[in-house]
């Protein structure tokens, strides 16, 4: 799927005052007027509370069709990986295959309660512990909870665990975690809610944690360290195993951020590097939809000796008189309840799917392109941009917008010039480590044909910077709003629609 080019596309906003304006879902409003008939219920009615009924309600009575341009002008207003590449680098926005969709609204599935017996939704369960099985396998760990609703919320399913384990033992010295500078924000802020005091551990000049800082740093107090491998630079640690040595030694427990796992399916398992804990995004790399498509999902893997501090329930299976039954068990020191039920089960049937279609082979297959994709740009784009660490990358890579500083453009008027092309832009400013850091993740789904767009829209982008920085520093020029003022738009949250009377102002220079 193509984007639109520049140049074919409308250029809203100008001379809006002038244009006749349609009118708006509230303006079509005519008494009477429907969308739909609801058939006579086939229950008895019963009558609501007064106390919970309002006399008047000021909703637009429109028709169907109204109702169905409202929606579809509105996810227009978006972009979405639907619409054309998404390369947030560590977000992993990949396709999210229909298949998964299709199945996730099969009734059986789709039509069940949490609060029913477990023995009439034997199926689901299934489904569950074979999820986790299979996560186990792909991960090298033992046992695997699909309760967590996001990576960040894995992280403090993970950290709980690792002090409950040292409170257990009675080892109640151990109050810091070591986090390195490259990681993302939520590593820290989880240590943080956890009740730990964070260690930052810098990088080494070639992207890795600095080998020497965690021998300086790990000790006694130590409970743990997080660290994200392949890292947010791109870049398998070349000291991964002295890392988790290091900790080990010391007496602390290593969480590893899968965030970036897509880069290793079926090539590297944490579990088998001697990571004891480890959280997937299963809406990173399994490909359930997330920035706004949908809840996420961040299932926790461990050792086998962690397995009983795992949250409850944890579903299992036994054997039942006719072959294998599936039930709910308490782990025996679990950290209790992180999640009301069982997760987000939907997302659980969408990566069961991905997994199942994909198989080992394909699991692999997706990790192999995603990183020959990253590495196929990064050729592409490394002489026109300076570039963090020269080193052959992962699945993503981390360039700098230095050179193009100089012209007075900033990484933020490239990301926003990028819109003008029907792109989202790559991750800006993180990892904090890089300055003016452009962090582009393509992903596996991407077509030489869009990696080729993408990289003609950055050459480009480069050509204005030198030639007509104006240009940049004024983006976007084709989108339907202009330039927003997004720290203002943080410290006076609107959350009220209106139409808008004056063209959005520009913003003064944003830091
Ligand atoms: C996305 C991400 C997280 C947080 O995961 P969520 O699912 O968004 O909560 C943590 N670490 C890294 C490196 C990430 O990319």
């Amino acid at each position: 799927m193509r984007g639109m080019r520049p140049g074919s596309l409308p250029v809203a906003g100008q001379g809006r005052q002038a244009m006749a304006v349609e009118p708006l879902i509230h303006e079509l409003s005519k008494a009477g007027r429907r969308g739909v008939e609801f058939p006579q219920p086939d229950v008895p009615e019963t009558p609501l509370p007064s106390s919970l009924l309002r006399d008047e309600l000021d909703w637009p009575e429109v028709s169907e069709i109204d109702v169905i341009r409202h929606y579809t002008r509105l996810s227009q207003k978006n972009h979405a990986v639907d619409v054309n590449m998404y390369p947030l680098g560590s977000c992993t926005m990949k396709y999210n295959p229909k298949i998964n969709e299709a199945v996730a609204r099969y009734p059986g599935f789709a039509q069940i309660h949490p609060y029913q017996d477990p023995s009439t939704v034997q199926g689901a369960l299934e489904l569950m512990v074979e999820l986790q099985e299979m996560l186990a396998e792909i991960s090298g760990f033992d046992a695997v909870t699909l309760q967590p609703a996001a990576g960040a919320h894995g992280e403090l399913t993970g950290v709980l665990m690792i002090r409950a384990y040292h409170e257990l033992r009675g080892d109640t010295g151990r109050t810091k975690i070591l986090v390195p500078d490259s990681a993302h924000g939520t590593n820290p802020a989880t240590a943080m809610m956890a009740g730990f005091q964070v260690v930052t551990i810098p990088s080494d000049a070639r992207g890795n944690v600095d080998l020497e800082k965690v021998r300086a740093s790990a000790g006694p107090d130590t409970a743990g360290m997080m660290i994200t491998n392949p890292n947010t630079l791109g870049l398998w640690d070349e000291h991964i195993r002295e890392v988790i040595d290091v900790v080990h030694e010391a007496g602390g427990l290593v969480y590893n951020d899968g965030a970036n796992f897509n880069a290793i399916l079926g090539i590297a398992r944490p579990g088998d590097l001697g990571i004891d804990i480890m959280h997937f995004n299963l809406h990173k790399t399994f490909s359930t939809p997330h920035g706004g498509g949908g809840p996420g999902s961040g299932p926790v893997g461990v050792r086998q000796d962690l397995a009983e501090f795992l949250p409850s329930p944890l579903a299992v299976r036994t054997e039942g008189a006719d072959g294998p039954a599936f039930e709910w068990r308490q782990p025996t020191q679990g950290i209790g309840r992180l999640h009301s039920f069982h997760g987000n089960f939907g997302m659980h049937v969408r990566a069961y799917c991905y997994i199942r279609m994909h198989g080992a082979a394909g699991l692999r297959q997706v990790s192999e392109d995603a990183v020959l994709n990253a590495n196929y740009l990064l050729a592409n784009l490394r002489d026109r941009f300076d570039l963090a660490y020269d080193r052959t990358c992962m699945h993503e890579f981390v360039l700098s917008g230095n050179r193009q500083k100089r012209n007075g453009v900033r990484t933020l008027d490239m990301a926003k010039r990028l819109l003008d092309f029907g792109l989202h832009p790559p991750t800006t400013y993180f990892p904090l480590i890089v300055p003016e850091a452009i962090m582009i993740e393509p992903t596996e789904t991407e077509s030489k044909e869009t990696l080729d767009f993408f990289i003609a829209a950055m050459r480009q982008i480069a050509d204005e910077a030198e030639r007509e920085p104006e240009v940049l520093t004024g983006a976007p020029h084709r989108t339907e709003y202009k330039r927003l003022d997004e720290v203002g738009a943080n410290r006076n949250l609107n959350l009220r629609w209106s139409r808008p009377v004056e063209p959005v102002k520009e913003p003064a220079a944003a830091d």
